[in-house]
C-alpha cells in the first residue's frame, strides 16, 4: 500500500472523513496491530469472511453519515454463531442511512485490563498535537488527558502515560496485570511518526484501544483528513 497516495487519492475526491476500516488498514499498515476485518456487501459475504475469521465475531455497520456506531446501534458485540451472525446482519443492514452501507465484520478482542484513547489533533499554532488518556469516564468526565506536541522521543511517550492520574490502573491496580507500558509507547511514536510524515492528516482518534498484559489492539479508528 502507498500510503501517501491512498491520503492523496481520498483527498482529491472529498472523503476526508476515513471510515473505521480504511482508519484501522492504514494503521495496520504502520504496524499497530487491529483485530482482523473484512468489509462485506452480502449476507453469503459476511458468512465467509466469519468462517475465514472465525467466532466470536464483532459486527458494525460501515456508512459515511454512522459517526457514533454505538449511539445509533451500528455495534455488534460477541457474536457467536452462524445463527447470531445473521440476525446482527439483518438488523444492521436494516438502519437508517443515506450512504452505501457496508457491514465490517472483525474478531472480538479479549477484555483488556483497561480500555485506551489515543488522538491527534492540529493546532493552529503548534501543528500536530498527540493526546493519550485511560477510556470511559476518567477521558469523557474527568477529562484525565495528556498532550504533547509531535513529534514526540521515547522519553516524552513515557512521560505522557505517567502524567494521567488514572496511571495507577496500568500498574497493577487492585491485584490487576500491569499493562504493557513499551506497547503503549511503541504506538505513540507510530502515530507521532505517521503524523509527521503525512502533513495531509487532520485529526485521528484510536478510541478505544485495548491494552493487555502483553501487547494492545486497537479495535475502533477514525481519521479524519485535511480539505482541499
Ligand atoms: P463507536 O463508533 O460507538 O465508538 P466502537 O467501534 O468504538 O463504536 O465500538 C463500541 C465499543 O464496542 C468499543 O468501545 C469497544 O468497547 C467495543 N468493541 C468494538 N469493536 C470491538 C472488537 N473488535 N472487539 C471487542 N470489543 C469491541
Ligand atoms: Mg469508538
Amino acid at each position: 500500500m502507498n500510503i501517501s497516495e491512498v491520503l492523496s487519492n481520498k483527498i482529491e475526491s472529498n472523503q476526508t472523513v476515513l471510515t473505521e476500516f480504511e482508519s484501522k488498514e492504514l494503521l495496520q499498515e504502520i504496524g499497530i496491530s487491529i483485530p482482523s476485518q473484512r468489509l462485506t456487501t452480502s449476507i453469503d459475504e459476511t458468512i465467509s469472511a466469519a468462517e475465514e475469521i472465525g467466532f466470536p465475531l464483532v459486527l458494525k455497520l460501515i456508512a459515511e453519515d454512522i459517526v457514533h456506531k454505538s449511539d445509533t446501534g451500528a455495534v455488534k458485540l460477541n457474536i457467536k454463531d452462524k445463527h447470531e451472525l445473521e440476525a446482527a446482519y439483518k438488523d444492521l443492514m436494516n438502519l437508517p442511512s443515506q450512504k452505501e452501507k457496508k457491514i465490517s465484520v472483525q474478531k472480538m478482542a479479549d477484555e483488556p485490563i483497561t480500555e485506551l484513547i489515543i488522538g491527534m489533533t492540529t493546532d493552529a499554532q503548534f501543528g500536530p498535537a498527540l493526546m493519550f488518556g485511560i477510556g470511559g469516564i476518567l477521558v469523557e468526565l474527568l477529562e484525565d488527558v495528556s498532550f504533547r506536541i509531535a513529534p514526540i522521543t521515547e522519553y516524552d511517550a513515557k512521560e505522557m502515560i505517567h502524567e494521567i492520574k488514572g496511571f495507577p490502573i496500568l500498574d497493577g491496580y487492585r491485584g490487576k496485570p500491569k499493562a504493557d507500558i513499551d506497547a503503549i509507547v511503541n504506538v505513540l511514536l507510530k502515530v507521532s511518526d505517521f503524523v509527521i510524515k503525512h502533513e495531509e492528516i487532520n485529526e485521528m482518534d484510536l478510541n478505544p484501544v485495548f491494552i493487555y498484559e502483553k501487547g494492545l489492539i486497537c479495535v475502533d479508528a477514525r481519521i479524519i483528513l485535511k480539505k482541499k
